[in-house]
């Protein structure tokens, strides 16, 4: 028996070495790509890199008895096409586009918001020439990097001052440090958020130096809890929205308009966190109410943050409007340098911003709102659509249903929103769902869906029909390839 055994580990032991034996050296395989026009105008340094690693691996694999490697895999074209592949996955960008077929219209893990074609244009344009970022045309001296949106952000929310740095998250750091350092900052502890990455509201406030005063209970927050708990250290009310949860039932809660009318009373400033903001009503589409930026100015709030690019669908950003004397106090703080927002994202802002003069056009033109408004039998045309070029093509291995899913808002935005939807469910026969999930992800561009018990779902909602072509084109690769 012990001997048995040892005679497989020196079987094993040889034909390792012999398989070792058969590997290429570096400067064989550099030869051969020397005649292969593939090659022509790779770089040395890269190719290189290739051969070796490519070599390397194939040596981890033999040495680890990896049972697929046998001689066959260590021929001289197979390895030269295993540095093809390495070669070709290091030309093409790491950041690539994919196909959004989860239905989950502002995906954080996808890009959150598609920019409109206004604002794609114009951030070309600047991306590629000077601009007056920072130069006041008029007057011929330096001017102020928010000038080309702050007119426009006022003219639409109707407050009084504007400004915008990197994302929400720096919005809400800025202020909080600006205004409430050293001080005490109340807020309910109905409106302690967490949204993804990380950001908490205790914690945001701890970095920024504020000083957090809890008041009420996590389902009802009353007026005198706030009136108890103002005192000489008080620097700031804040509210924040809660945009990624809801608390129902036995609830009460202080409105903004309240709580702004008891700031001015004590000469408090009044801060809301709108998270995703909104200038539009979309109850007006059959949504459910989101509280708008005009509203909040509206109510009397000092200063109001919220992102740029959730509902909004433009750049990625953070937008502070407000009281003209706070927010030029915000902007001469050092970290605004810090936080500073770039002139590709503010070329885009700007545009996406103008759009908004005629909602009905900003519904039709920003990506966002567009997906979030479509109505449902568009969907399901489209899915109709898609389900009869795969059939036409792919046949009968394919197995299509179409089914009634709900999309998803996404982007820690009206959790509660249900947005009807179709979706393809596809199985292939004589293939497991996981191996089309994976073809279908590594694809070039990838196409991102999710599985549901056996099939493979995507949702139309966040499809654009151009993209049909490519899903097909796909699925064709996908059972020629086996
Ligand atoms: C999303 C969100 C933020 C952070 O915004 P980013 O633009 O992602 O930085 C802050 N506060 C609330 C309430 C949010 O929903």
């Amino acid at each position: 028996m012990e001997k048995q055994l040892q005679q497989t580990t020196d079987n094993d032991q040889q034909s390792k070495m012999s398989l070792l034996r058969m590997l290429p050296g570096t400067d064989h395989i550099l030869e051969l790509a020397k005649e292969d026009i593939f090659f022509e105008n790779i770089p040395r340094s890269l190719l290189l890199r290739a051969v070796r690693e490519v070599i390397e691996n194939y040596r981890r694999l033999v040495l680890n008895g990896d049972k697929s490697i046998t001689e066959n895999r260590l021929s001289d074209p197979v390895i030269l096409e295993a540095v093809k592949g390495y070669v070709k996955n290091k030309m093409s960008p790491n950041l690539r586009r994919v196909i959004n077929a989860t239905g989950v219209v502002i995906h954080t893990n996808l890009g959150r918001s598609l920019l409109a074609s206004d604002a794609i244009e114009n951030l070309l344009t600047i991306a590629g020439t000077y601009s007056n970022l920072e130069f006041d045309l008029s007057a011929g001296k330096r001017g102020s990097r928010y000038s080309c949106v702050e007119d426009i952000l006022c003219e639409i929310t109707g407050a009084e001052a504007a400004m915008v740095v990197n994302n929400n998250a720096g919005a809400v750091f800025i202020c909080l440090e600006t205004l409430a350092k050293g001080k005490e900052v109340i807020v309910s502890r109905g409106e302690l958020v967490e949204i993804g990455g990380a950001f908490r509201i205790p914690d945001v406030m701890a970095k920024s130096g504020g000083i957090l005063k809890e008041v009420g209970t996590t389902n009802r927050t009353h007026m005198k809890d706030y009136v108890n708990a103002i005192g000489d250290d008080t620097a700031l009310l804040l509210k924040v929205h809660k945009s990624n949860y809801s608390v129902v039932g036995f609830t009460a809660e202080v409105s903004l308009k309240e709580l702004a009318a008891l700031g001015a009373e004590h000469h408090i400033p009044v801060m809301e966190d709108l998270g995703s903001g909104m200038f539009i009503d979309f109850s007006k589409y059959g949504m459910i109410k989101e509280p708008t930026v005009q509203d909040s100015v509206a109510a009397g709030a000092d200063i109001v943050t919220f992102s740029g690019d959730k509902l909004l669908g433009g750049p990625q950003a953070g937008i502070i409007v407000g009281k003209k004397d706070i927010v030029s106090e915000i902007r001469q703080n050092p970290l605004n340098r810090a936080l500073r927002i770039d002139k590709l994202t503010l070329a885009a802002l700007e545009s996406t911003l103008r759009l908004y003069r005629e909602p009905e056009k900003a519904v039709e033109a920003i990506p966002t709102l567009r997906m979030l408004t479509l109505p449902f039998h568009l969907i399901e045309q489209r899915a109709g659509q898609l389900e009869e070029m795969l059939k036409s093509s792919a046949g009968s291995r394919l197995h299509i249903e179409q089914m009634n899913r709900s999309s998803r808002v996404g982007g820690g935005s009206l959790p509660l929103q249900e947005l009807p939807s179709k979706c393809l469910g596809i199985k292939v026969r004589g293939m497991s769902v996981n191996v089309v999930e994976t073809f279908m992800r590594e694809n070039m561009p990838p196409v991102i869906g999710r599985i549901e018990e056996d099939f493979f779902m995507m949702d139309l909602r966040t499809i654009e029909p151009e993209e049909f072509p490519i899903i097909k084109t796909a699925f064709d690769m996908m059972l020629k390839k086996e």
